[in-house]
């Protein structure tokens, strides 16, 4: 540990069941996780804080780091890493987004240590795995020595870095349901000052099934189909990641096409409130999320995947 962060205590055990016992018996002392220790250590080095306790879940990999499926729920477990998750078979067939999220964080380093639930439990507005859990319905698994408790990731966030997550529970699996069989179209973006390593002004997770006429060639594009469960999920379009639930709605059963994707753009103000801060401004957010958006809707930005 470096000098700055020398009056840290932490605490390092060696099974799950220990973690949680600790947790239990010591709640309400002030200890915290520690997985990669990508944005801890981020926190100590900026403002040169010590003394703080850390409960060092990282060797607990193998039990709280698979990505499996579960019947029709893949379970995505909080410790693993986002190259885990870039190079994972099952993530990708449970959503390419999820996997484009974990390609887009920092760059190969941070990649080989940042993990899953510490992305979403830092709670930052700009984490880039967080549009994707809500984008596809992801159910966030918290789990203490009084049992395990799944919560929707829409009701996850409370408010700017805050969550539901108890002194005594850790997050332990983020949990998605199988996709529906068909064709759909997605598109991660984040906007950011460069391609790696940097901190998304806007970022966004967007998918939505296609319902198309007939039956489609193997290589040919669903774009001639009409929108069925659009989901537009936006980071640091506000205080916490956010659906665009009136656009969503505007999209509804109609056909992917420039006159809808100008019409749900307008509406996203209905739903987002960007603020300025150092990264960018209002302004700037929103015209890059309604350019995305008609984009998105109009079927000119995004892939297509068949399940
Ligand atoms: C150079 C650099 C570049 C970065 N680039 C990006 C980027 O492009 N996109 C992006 O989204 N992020 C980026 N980050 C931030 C960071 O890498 C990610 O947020 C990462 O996923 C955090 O995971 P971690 O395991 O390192 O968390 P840690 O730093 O160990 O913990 C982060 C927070 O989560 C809590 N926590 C961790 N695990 C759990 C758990 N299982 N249960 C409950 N609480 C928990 C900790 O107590 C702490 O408050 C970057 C960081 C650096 C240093």
């Amino acid at each position: 540990m470096p000098a700055i962060v020398s009056g840290s205590r932490v605490h390092s055990p060696s099974t799950a069941a220990e973690a949680l016992a600790f947790l239990a018996e010591h709640a309400g002392e002030g200890w915290r996780p520690l997985a990669g220790g990508t944005d801890v250590m981020m926190g100590l080095y900026r403002d040169r804080r010590g003394g703080e306790r850390w409960l060092n879940i990282a060797r607990l990999r193998p039990e709280w780091g698979r990505i499996a499926w579960e019947g029709d729920e893949l379970r995505i477990g909080a410790l693993a890493t986002m190259a885990d998750l870039r190079e994972s078979a099952a993530a990708r067939a449970a959503h390419p987004l999820i996997c484009e999220a974990a390609s887009a964080v920092g760059a190969a380093q941070i990649q080989n240590r940042a993990t899953v639930g510490g992305n979403i439990a830092n709670g930052s507005p700009a984490g880039d795995t967080l549009p994707v859990w809500l984008a596809v319905d992801a159910e966030i698994e918290l789990t203490s020595t009084r049992g395990a408790r799944r919560v929707a990731f829409e009701r996850f966030m409370t408010g700017y870095r805050q969550s539901v997550i108890a002194a005594d529970e850790l997050l332990t699996s983020v949990v998605i349901p199988r996709p529906l069989s068909g064709e759909h179209w997605y598109l991660f973006r984040k906007v950011a000052p460069r391609a790696a390593q940097g901190i998304s002004k806007v970022v966004v997770a967007a998918t939505g099934s296609i319902e198309a006429r007939g039956s489609l060639r193997e290589d040919e594009s669903p774009a001639t189909g009409v929108w069925r469960g659009v989901r537009l999920a936006w980071g640091s379009m506000g205080p916490v990641t956010k659906r665009a639930y009136a656009a969503e709605r505007s999209a509804e059963g109609r056909k992917l096409a420039l006159e809808l994707g100008i019409e749900a753009a307008a509406m996203l103000e209905t739903d987002l409130r960007p603020i300025d801060d150092a990264r960018s401004t209002a302004a700037y957010r929103m015209a890059v999320a309604r350019n995305l958006t008609r984009e998105f809707l109009s079927g000119n930005l995004g892939r297509w995947w068949r399940v």
